[in-house]
């Protein structure tokens, strides 16, 4: 996502009741925040927040989390939802890299990622949100039952992906290479903002579901 630093979006955050400034102290104790032991489901790189966002809206009984790296960008996220309630909804500003130091094991059953950043040279490889560094950390705060579903419309990133997960022990349960006409994928399908944009310019959009399967849990 191409980044305009805003000015006053730092302090915004840090004001801002649906921002969690200090994630680390609720590890373990998530249910205190949303006062319910509803599942947690994250989006990491959530950009404007729109699919988080409508997800919130639309299943209540579900608490969800955003997580996004730029204060900039998660300012955007929380102008949508200023005038809302919604009280399944919270925003981290952070890396992903952090997210064991934020959730236990089990605490989040599903992870969102969304046309995360594509780093198409080699050398970068390991900054791609489906690599095995980053599918590591989704392995330590995942239930057995913990899935991901990944989407986007870069083929390169989605082959890595493809490849990458059964490597790193995933199971790909589902996946397709035109979302928006698989009836079965694409059946209560929120497009994100990258979605809407990319898929109005006729590129295909790429889906995949991974599960954690039998695998070990990592020691924390
Ligand atoms: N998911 C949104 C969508 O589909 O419209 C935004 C996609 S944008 C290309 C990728 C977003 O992921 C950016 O906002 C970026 O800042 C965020 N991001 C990339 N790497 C991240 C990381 N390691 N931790 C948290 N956010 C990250």
């Amino acid at each position: 996502m191409r980044l305009r630093r805003i000015k006053g979006a730092e302090e915004a955050v840090a004001a801002s009741s649906r921002c969690i400034s200090s994630p680390e102290a609720f590890k373990e104790n998530w249910r205190h925040v949303f006062k319910n032991g509803n599942p947690i489901h994250i989006e990491i790189g959530m950009g404007k927040g729109k699919f988080i966002t409508t997800l919130a809206r639309e299943n209540p009984d579900i608490n969800y989390i955003g997580i996004e790296r730029y204060e900039s960008v998660l300012l955007r996220a929380l102008q949508k939802t200023d005038e809302e309630s919604l009280s399944n909804l919270k925003f981290i500003r952070m890396d992903a890299m952090q997210i064991p130091d934020v959730f236990a094991q089990g605490e989040a059953e599903r992870i969102y990622l969304n046309f995360s950043d594509p780093w198409p040279k080699d050398r970068h490889a390991k900054r791609r949100l489906t690599s095995r560094i980053f599918l590591e950390r989704y392995d330590r705060i995942l239930p057995p039952s913990g899935r991901i579903e990944f989407k986007t419309d870069n083929r390169g990133l989605f082959e890595f992906s493809l490849q990458e997960l059964p490597k790193a022990g995933w199971n790909i349960d589902a996946f397709t290479w035109d979302l928006h006409h698989d009836a079965s994928l694409n059946a209560g399908n929120i497009m994100t903002e990258y979605e809407e944009k990319f898929s109005s310019l006729g590129n295909p959009i790429y889906k995949l579901i991974a599960s954690r399967g039998n695998k070990k849990a990592p020691s924390a």
